[in-house]
């Protein structure tokens, strides 16, 4: 026998589990379940693809039985088992950083917790809210050696070796306290019921069934060993959807997803043509935990005729899709496909591309009939939309009527097709503005001049934007322009403007003698109000926001930033720079107008020191 201790985080994770999700113990016996049919999927399919196994006929069958007497509660599958090595990994560490994440994002508030903690498969461990003991059993299919497992859910756990007739594992819980309530056979009907009906395999239940026999004084009780059926085991995405009410799609996407909450949407569709498949796509109403982590879990299974083939295949959908839960199932592709060659599978690519299409659609038809809940669509996966924007060329168009904006002129979100509806008439683009928190934007000097003329811009505070919208410049035939680009602003000039740009030329001049090479270039602005300057980047030049990306991202040889200053013809300080002689103020002036404008769209600055000592010297001039 040996004995190890449960790594760290296992160890947090059961503390946790015990500790927040006492009022919803009763999931154990969905995440048990949902282990169990794993492992009869994942016997099914080697026994199809893999040489040793070809040979091994099974049923695959889950078997949940109840000792009232002992108060143990034992779930026993055929599936495909564990070895020593196996029980290590699976039943001692956490592998996935996700799990970690989610860990270090807990507070310690048990209630917050226990919300969090409900978008998250907390799996085997939960066994340990209703046991004060878990035995597991196991051999693994095509070996000989069985092993027992066994864990008090304290820190430590223990493994022999044991024994076991044929492949799969048992699963024994000696109930706690809390815990002996589960030994009840109605209990537990109702249990499997409620999560598991649609569990793909039958799940028997073996218990004491009270008979009555004899008549008047004579009659007796007796128990009677039973077992019945207590799921549907049927594929449920094959029904028809008329057949099928709410319920049954929300039990169903609970059963595969470990949520407790009820899906935001779904989408369940039957396609008979050159290719004939199903799919049932869930959104869920939270996103994922694991929704922007690299090793996220994916969430669509692949099944072929009915047969499970994998649900960890990540090329099933665009990445940007990885929040979808649910199934695709073939019934073109040979069971015995590989997972090596699905990534080049023709027909699969064909139902990807097809699948899209389709959920873009009724994505469409969602954000025109039901804004709620488009909304609330929104709320949760509009960044992902925009990853989509950026990898998923061909879906583009599609993309950008459902991507969703902040805007200057509404509350709320606004979409790129009703900001085209509300242009003014002089109006020649679409104008956005990337490059900082929502409130820096709203604050920025760029958006004076449309301010004044009216004009929308929509404000675009995600960190990815900068990159996404780099490569976008049209929304069907209208320009999408970025208004921190030195060009824009040019459409909105008028004559006064012109005649501003000649008068202000010999001021602008010199500005750009002292500024020397800290900057690309100096010019009048007109998109200006209050402010007396402002940077753009030149239109071929990544922007401020991208080039502080590109540094943090560790790239080298970035060339030095060298931003565009623009001034303001009518603010009062640079009317009064015209009259100033060169010198040592008008130098210290013109770097403050840089340097301001700067420090607003947050860069910073190389030489506080500098700053600080030629703001002092300006001051002491003024005071
Ligand atoms: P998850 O199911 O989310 O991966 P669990 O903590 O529930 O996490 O289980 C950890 C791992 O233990 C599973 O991924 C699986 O490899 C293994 N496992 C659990 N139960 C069984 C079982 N009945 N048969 C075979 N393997 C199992």
């Amino acid at each position: 026998m040996s004995r190890h201790e449960f790594q760290t985080e296992v160890d947090q994770l059961l503390k946790l589990i015990i500790h927040s999700l006492y009022s919803h113990q009763e999931i154990f016996l969905r995440e048990l379940v949902s282990n169990a049919s794993d492992a009869l999927d994942k016997l099914k399919y080697l026994t199809l693809t893999d040489d040793r196994l070809k040979t091994l006929s099974f049923t695959p069958r889950l078997d949940i039985s109840i000792d009232e007497n002992a108060s143990t509660l034992t779930l026993s599958d055929n599936g495909i088992g564990m070895n020593e090595e196996d029980l290590n990994a699976n039943l001692g560490t956490i592998a996935r950083s996700g799990t970690k994440n989610f860990l270090s994002k807990l507070s310690g508030d048990a209630k917050r917790d226990s919300n969090l903690i409900g978008q998250f498969g907390v799996g085997f461990y939960s066994a340990f809210m209703v046991a004060s003991r878990v035995d597991v059993v196991t051999r693994k299919a095509g070996e000989e050696k069985a092993w027992r497992w066994t864990s008090e859910g304290h820190s430590n756990y223990e493994i022999e070796e044991s024994q076991r007739d044929s492949h799969g594992t048992t699963v024994v819980l000696h109930l706690n306290d809390d815990g002996k309530e589960y030994a009840s056979s109605w209990k537990i009907r109702e249990l499997v019921k409620k999560y598991s009906n649609h569990i793909a395999f039958p799940i028997f239940l073996t218990y004491e069934k009270t008979e009555w026999e004899g008549e008047g004084e004579n009659r007796k009780s007796k128990k009677v060993p039973t077992t019945e059926q207590v799921n549907e085991a049927g594929a449920l995405w094959k029904r028809s959807k008329t057949e099928l009410k709410d319920e049954d799609y929300k039990e169903f996407y609970k059963s595969i997803s470990h949520d407790w909450e009820d899906p935001l949407l779904w989408f369940h569709t039957r396609a008979e043509g050159t290719l004939e498949y199903t799919t049932l796509f869930y959104i869920p109403s939270k996103a994922p935990m694991d929704l922007f982590q690299a090793d996220y879990k994916p969430g669509v299974k692949l099944y072929v005729k009915r047969v499970f083939i994998t649900d960890d295949e990540k090329e099933l959908l665009p990445t940007w899709l990885r929040f979808l839960r649910g199934v695709i199932d073939s019934e073109d592709l040979p069971l015995n496909v590989s997972r090596e060659i699905l990534q080049q599978n023709k027909i699969l690519s064909q139902i990807k591309t097809a699948s899209v299409k389709k959920l873009l659609g009724e994505l469409q038809s969602l954000a025109s009939n039901d804004q709620e809940k488009y909304l609330k669509f929104v709320g949760e996966y509009n960044r992902v939309l925009k990853e989509g924007l950026y990898s998923d060329y061909a879906n583009r168009e599609a993309l950008l009527d459902l991507v969703r904006f902040k805007s200057t002129k509404v509350e709320g979100w606004t979409s790129l097709a009703q900001a085209k509806d509300r242009m003014q008439s002089e109006q020649k683009a679409l104008y956005i503005l990337t490059g900082g928190t929502e409130a820096s934007l709203r604050a920025s000097p760029l958006l004076e001049v449309y301010r004044k003329k009216d004009i929308e811009v929509l404000i675009l505070d995600d960190e990815i934007d900068e990159i996404v919208f780099q490569g976008i410049d049209k929304y069907k035939d209208t320009d999408l322009k970025s208004i921190n680009k030195a060009d824009v602003g040019e459409d909105l000039k008028d004559k006064a403007d012109e005649e501003k740009e000649k008068d202000l030329k010999p001021l602008v001049e010199k500005i750009k003698k002292v500024l020397g090479d800290r900057v690309k270039d100096v010019r009048v602005s007109f998109r200006l109000a209050e402010s007396p300057s402002c940077i753009v980047t030149g239109d071929d030049d990544p922007s401020v926001k991208l080039q502080q990306i590109m540094k943090a991202m560790g790239q080298k040889d970035l060339p030095a930033l060298k931003p565009i200053l623009e001034i303001n013809p009518d603010h009062s300080l640079v009317v009064k720079l015209r009259q100033l002689n060169e010198g040592a103020l008008f130098d210290d002036a013109a770097f403050l107008l840089l340097e301001q404008a700067l420090l607003i769209e947050g860069v910073p600055l190389e030489s506080p020191n500098t700053f600080v000592a030629r703001l002092n010297r300006v001051l002491d001039q003024a005071v």
